[in-house]
C-alpha cells in the first residue's frame, strides 16, 4: 500500500499513529492523519496552510474529546474507513498530477475530498480550499516531498533508481533537483568540513548563524566552534568532523551550503 509513499508521507502516517494512541482512538482517524501531517511537514503547512497551527489544531481536538486510555505506539492501530479513503484520494491527486510518489502535498488534498469528516472540516474553518490547494501544488518544485525511494519489493521499473551512500533515491528527483542548484552557478569548492562559529543568546540559548549580533555583546556571545554539523543539500548524508568517520569529514561548499562528495562527484562533476 505505501509502496510509492516518501519518506514524509510515511512519517506522517506514523506520526498520525502516535497521535491516535496519544487520545486512546481505537482508530487512526483523519484528524490524526491531519496532525501528522502538520507534524511532520512544516514547510508544506507554513506555505499553503498559513492559518493552519498544529498547536491550535490539537488543543481543539483534545478538548472535543474525551481523553481514553492511552494506547501503546505498537499496537496495530487500523485506518478507520475516511483515512483509508483520504489515502486513496491522495493517491488519485497524484495520478491526477502526473506525480509517480504519494507525499505530503497528496495527502493534504486526500484529506480535504473526505469533505464530512473533521479533518476536512477543520482545514475549511481555516481557509483551505481544494481547487486552490490543488493549483498551488502544482506550481510546486517537483516533487516536492523527498525522492528518497524505501526498499520494496513491489518497487518494479517505475523509478530509475540511483544509489547514494547504498541508499536508492528516485533518479528523476536527484535530476531535478541538481538542475535546480545548477541554475545558481556557484562554485563548490572541495574541502575538509570544520565547525563553525554561531552566536547564542544569553537569556535562552537560542543560536544564530549571524555572527554580527554578537557585537550585542549584554544580550549575544560568541560561541567558537558552535555549529558542529552540515547535510549534504541532496542526501542529507551529515558532514562532521570525527577521526574515526573520516568518509564524513570532507566534501564540497560553495561557503555556505555542503554537498556531500559522493553527490558533487556524481552529479554535479560529471
Ligand atoms: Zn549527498
Amino acid at each position: 500500500m505505501f509502496e510509492r509513499y516518501t519518506e514524509g508521507a510515511r512519517r506522517t502516517i506514523f506520526f498520525a499513529r502516535y497521535e491516535a494512541a496519544q487520545t486512546g482512538s481505537p482508530y487512526i482517524d483523519t484528524e490524526h492523519i491531519l496532525l501528522g501531517l502538520l507534524r511532520e511537514d512544516r514547510a508544506l503547512c507554513n506555505r499553503l496552510l498559513p492559518d493552519v497551527n498544529y498547536e491550535s489544531i490539537r488543543k481543539e481536538l483534545h478538548a472535543a474529546i474525551e481523553e481514553g486510555k492511552k494506547t501503546a505506539l505498537s499496537a496495530d492501530l487500523p485506518l478507520s474507513n475516511a483515512s483509508k479513503r483520504v489515502l486513496a484520494f491522495g493517491a488519485e491527486e497524484a495520478v491526477r498530477l502526473a506525480h509517480r510518489h504519494i507525499g505530503t502535498e497528496h495527502l493534504l488534498l486526500g484529506l480535504l475530498r473526505e469533505e464530512k469528516q473533521l479533518a476536512a472540516g477543520l482545514l475549511r474553518e481555516r481557509g483551505a480550499d481544494l481547487t486552490k490547494l490543488r493549483l498551488e501544488i502544482s506550481q510546486l518544485p517537483t516533487p516536492w516531498s523527498s525522492g528518497k525511494v524505501l526498499p520494496s519489493p513491489r518497487l518494479g521499473n517505475d523509478f530509475e533508481i540511483v544509489e547514494i551512500h547504498g541508499e536508492r533515491w528516485n533518479g528523476e528527483y536527484i535530476r531535478e533537483i541538481v538542475k535546480t542548484f545548477r541554475k545558481f552557478n556557484w562554485y563548490w569548492n572541495r574541502c575538509a568540513w570544520r565547525e563553525s562559529d554561531v552566536v547564542a543568546r544569553v537569556s535562552d540559548g537560542a543560536i544564530s548563524r549571524d555572527l554580527s549580533l554578537a557585537a550585542d555583546s549584554a544580550n549575544f556571545r560568541l560561541v567558537a566552534g558552535g555549529w558542529k554539523k552540515d547535510e549534504c543539500l541532496i542526501c542529507q548524508w551529515e558532514l562532521f568532523r570525527s577521526e574515526d568517520h573520516p568518509e564524513h569529514g570532507i566534501g564540497y561548499t560553495n561557503g555556505r551550503e555542503w554537498l556531500c562528495t559522493e553527490c558533487y562527484e556524481k552529479f554535479f562533476a560529471s
